[in-house]
């Protein structure tokens, strides 16, 4: 490896686990808060439509690069329901609070990431960079977990534009740290976004597979790419301990 002086982390499984129920309990918590604004919603009906309406608008994100955001869908899942409410409403802003509302309540930091983020603190530039639609929730829940001060840069695709694997993501990530891209280690669980996307923009990457090891079930809507594995030229770490272990042997 070249000399590493920055490192990025990918957050969802990577630095934290998110329970399986979450997304169930997020739209339970989203419909209570349209019906809380005067919706009349029949829960099954809405729940399909969001769904649908959710699926269609992340892969277009998926496959040209540009991020979406809630907002989009809940307002297409309404108008399915005979609502015509802009997706800059404010009752749509307040319920996508409630729907995140729910990944706080169920996220959890990985055994050893504080340790592990404390000892390379110091030693290395780090930054956080993580493919997800409402920024204020990222920033909320890494400042929950306790990570916000171990991070000299964070930035989230919600708020850029951009989701990985997109060059311009990574080019702003880079661009932040104030380092050279050679120089900089991407940590992250799923290949085609963390790995092939952070090779193709210059930087060095590394694939954590702690997840995946430990068979902890990948929480829906927080979706795997399903890519080819990286092959064995990408060091492979299971731990962070692995981790700390790659980055003394430079
Ligand atoms: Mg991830």
């Amino acid at each position: 490896m070249d000399q590493i002086t920055a490192i990025g982390f990918d957050l969802f499984n990577t630095l934290i686990t998110v329970e399986s129920k979450a997304l169930d309990k997020a739209v339970d918590r989203l419909i209570h808060s349209l019906q809380q604004s005067g919706f009349t919603l029949e829960s099954q009906s809405f729940k399909q439509a969001h769904r649908e309406a959710a699926l269609k608008f992340v892969g277009e994100a998926r496959r040209d690069g540009r991020e979406t955001h809630n907002r989009f869908w809940i307002s297409a899942a309404l108008e399915s329901q005979g609502y015509h409410v802009s997706p800059d409403d404010p009752r749509i802003a307040i319920a996508v609070d409630a729907y995140f509302s729910a990944f706080l309540d169920y996220c959890h930091l990985i055994p050893g990431t504080a340790e592990m983020l404390g000892t390379l603190k110091g030693l290395y530039r780090l930054g956080l960079l993580s493919n997800f639609t409402h920024g204020p929730a990222a920033r909320e829940i890494i400042d929950q977990v306790g990570l916000t001060s171990f991070f000299e840069v964070v930035l989230i695709s919600g708020e850029l534009g951009y989701r990985k694997p997109h060059p311009l993501i990574y080019r702003g990530f880079i661009r932040q740290l104030g380092v050279r891209r050679h120089r900089v280690l991407y940590v992250g669980d799923d290949p085609e976004p963390d790995i092939f996307g952070a090779q193709r923009a210059g930087l060095q990457a590394v694939w954590f597979t702690y997840v995946r090891d430990h068979n902890i079930p990948l929480a829906p809507g927080i979706i795997f790419s399903g890519a080819e594995e990286p092959d064995n030229k990408v060091p492979r770490i299971s731990t962070w301990k692995d981790l700390l272990n790659l980055l003394a042997k430079e």
